[in-house]
């Protein structure tokens, strides 16, 4: 059985409070939400924090304001079966409810949080492992080594962007609060994450995101699409998030974005440009979809082999567009694909 190492747990209630603590203590200290991803992270050793500040009884930090029409400010402490579940997730930004309703368990969802969901660890199968197993393969530039297992000529880390909401948030235009020691910015989410599977966050480590912040819904529809091994919990090894603007029939903006197919969310522009005064036919979705799966270039370094899941991008997004174009889901049109 895998053991917590020794920490100490410092319980701030109050934002000012949290950023202080980190603050003091870092780097030795990290954030805590739900637990649900670190805790076992730290039971492999992945990380090895002496202090961990908690992040559960900030009340501000919790709970969903605005409405759909100003925009929703989800707080960054709300559990992920509270977004899936809130009657303006599900009535307006309905992709968003359907990607916090697929991340892990029940039992997650109802510990882990949208803003611990947004942070979560990137993967690998060569570093998602016990820290003996890491050790009998000599470590890997992640952690505790030198170089990459996956790529071996490679001065960077590959390991996968594993976030359900992530792509979601990406393309519906949220927006990330961070507050830290020189106070609060708000940033895009588009700009929160980066390519590198070490530093995949451009969060500073003394930053605390506070809230996800979504504009008004004002006629965007979406859909989340998750690919994984097993039906009941696993983390993606595709995410397909699609919103589109639609004007009656006629598509006057949109976007598409890929999960777990790099280190960061990637979105694919040129096959959302695509679809801009278009009306959305069979045709259009699968010239669109081919487009899709361009910028999709996932390694060999998570379920499945990476062909596969590159051909499952399109059909992913096929299935996604005619989902919002009101046809009928077509195995046979996805098989042609596949
Ligand atoms: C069996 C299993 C299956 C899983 N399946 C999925 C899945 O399918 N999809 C998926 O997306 N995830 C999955 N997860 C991972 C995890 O459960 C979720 O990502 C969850 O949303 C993490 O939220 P949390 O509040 O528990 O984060 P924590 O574990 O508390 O924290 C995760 C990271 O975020 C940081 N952090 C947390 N909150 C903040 C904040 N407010 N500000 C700054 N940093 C912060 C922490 O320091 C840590 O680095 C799975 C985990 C397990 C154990
Ligand atoms: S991609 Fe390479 S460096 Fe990154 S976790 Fe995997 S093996 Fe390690």
């Amino acid at each position: 059985m895998m053991r917590l190492p020794e920490f100490t747990y410092l319980a701030p209630v109050s934002v000012k409070d949290a950023v202080k603590l980190m603050a003091d203590h870092e780097p030795a200290a990290m954030f805590v939400a739900g637990g649900t991803d670190l805790y076992p992270n730290m039971k492999r050793r992945q990380f090895e924090p002496s202090v961990l500040i908690g992040l559960r009884g900030i009340r501000d930090m919790s709970g969903v304001r605005g409405s759909s029409k100003t925009g929703l400010i989800i707080g960054a402490g709300t559990s992920l079966t509270a977004v899936s579940s809130h009657p303006d997730v599900t009535g307006h930004y309905a992709g968003l409810a359907t990607a916090a309703g697929l991340v892990s368990s029940p039992q997650l969802r109802n510990m882990g949080t949208l803003g611990g969901n947004v942070c979560v660890d990137t993967r690998c199968n060569y570093y998602n492992q016990s820290y003996e197993w890491r050790k009998a393969v000599n470590f890997c530039m992640k952690k505790d080594g030198d170089i990459c297992l996956v790529a071996p000529g490679s001065s960077r880390c590959w390991a996968v962007s594993s976030s359900d909401t992530a792509p979601m948030l990406w393309s519906l235009g949220a927006q990330v609060r961070l507050a830290g020691p020189r106070g609060e910015r708000l940033i895009p989410v588009s700009a929160f994450y980066q390519d590198d599977g070490i530093q995949y966050l451009s969060k500073q480590p003394g930053e605390v995101v506070t809230d996800i912040v979504l504009p008004p819904s004002d006629g965007w529809r979406s859909v989340y699409l998750k690919l994984r091994r097993r039906g009941s919990f696993d983390f993606p090894v595709l995410g397909v998030a699609v919103a589109l603007r639609m004007d009656g029939e006629i598509v006057r903006d949109g976007k598409i974005v890929l999960g777990a197919v790099a280190s960061q969310p990637r979105e694919a522009v040129a096959a959302a440009a695509l679809l801009a005064g278009q009306r959305l036919t069979p045709a259009l979705i699968a010239a669109v979809a081919a487009a899709a799966s361009r910028p999709s270039k996932p390694l060999d370094n998570t379920d499945f082999t990476h062909p596969y899941r590159k051909k499952m991008t399109r059909v992913f997004v096929t299935r996604a567009l005619r989902r919002l174009a009101g046809f009928p889901d077509s195995p046979r049109a996805e098989e042609e694909i596949a």
